[in-house]
Order: structure tokens, then C-alpha cells, then sequence
């Protein structure tokens, strides 16, 4: 798509170091790391989020997760790993081209969890948020 950066990444048009490729894929190392090793992996395809990433596709970028994690894991021997995605902008999605960031995890490293990103239950219980579904 014009203008991301992502693709500009895709077509060779900037630079980024690659640490796994293949048809429909690309891993390279994040620019700004928090952590050694943190990556990102994206759909050659342009997509905002998951929801405009076609299902086959979906299902090549969740495969090449693990590969991803495993080539991360022969080379630095983390001791552990976050993975996700900041989807939408209240998510704190900043680049519009789908990507899931891969961090590498060490003993001490002074990171937080998955339970450090919010802690706002927006003042409704389990009990009525269930009633919605
Ligand atoms: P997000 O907030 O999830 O949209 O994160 C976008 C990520 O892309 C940030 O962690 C940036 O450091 C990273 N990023 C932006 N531009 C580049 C680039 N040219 N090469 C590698 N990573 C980049
Ligand atoms: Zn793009």
C-alpha cells in the first residue's frame, strides 16, 4: 500500500534486518528493540489488522510465529518469550501494516507481562460482561 512503511519494507524499498523470510512472510528485527532479539513479523500483504488478513494467510503468519520463536531461540537462548500485536489505535497500534512483535524474554531483564499492558476492568463484572455475549 502507498505510503506504509511496512511495505516499503516488503519491497525492498528501505532497509531491515531479516531473520526469516518466505512467500508470504517477513521477520526482521525491530528498529526501536525492548528487548534483544524483539522482531517483528508481518504479512507480505497489506493489512490493517487480523480481521482484513485473509484466513489462509492467517493461518501462514501463525505458523511462522513458532518458526520465528525457534530461530529466536537456537541464536540467544532466551529464557522466555511475549508475543502479540497492539491492534487499533486504542491498542497502541502505530505502524497500519499488521505485525506481531516477538520478544525475547532473559531472567531479570525487568520486563513486565501480558497483565502489565491495562488494568481497567471499565467498572463491570465478569457477570455482566458474559450477559453481553
Ligand atoms: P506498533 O506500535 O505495534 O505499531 O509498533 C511498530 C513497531 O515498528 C515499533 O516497535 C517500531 O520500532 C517498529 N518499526 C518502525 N519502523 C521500523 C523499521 N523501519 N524497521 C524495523 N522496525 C520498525
Ligand atoms: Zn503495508
Amino acid at each position: 500500500m502507498q505510503g506504509c512503511i511496512f511495505c516499503k519494507i516488503v519491497n525492498g524499498e528501505i532497509p531491515n534486518y531479516t531473520i526469516h523470510e518466505d512467500a508470504h512472510v517477513l521477520a526482521f528485527l525491530d528498529i526501536n528493540p525492548h528487548a534483544k532479539g524483539h522482531t517483528v513479523l508481518i504479512p507480505k500483504v497489506h493489512a490493517e489488522n487480523l480481521f482484513d488478513l485473509n484466513k489462509e494467510l492467517s493461518k501462514d503468519l501463525f505458523l511462522s510465529i513458532e518458526i520465528v520463536m525457534e530461530k529466536i531461540e537456537l541464536v540467544l537462548h532466551p529464557d522466555g518469550f511475549n508475543v502479540g500485536w497492539n491492534h487499533g489505535e486504542a491498542g497502541g497500534q502505530e505502524v497500519s501494516h499488521l505485525h506481531i512483535h516477538i520478544l525475547p524474554r532473559f531472567e531479570n531483564d525487568g520486563g513486565g507481562n501480558v497483565h502489565s499492558i491495562v488494568n481497567n476492568d471499565g467498572g463491570m463484572s465478569v457477570e455482566e460482561v458474559i450477559k453481553l455475549f
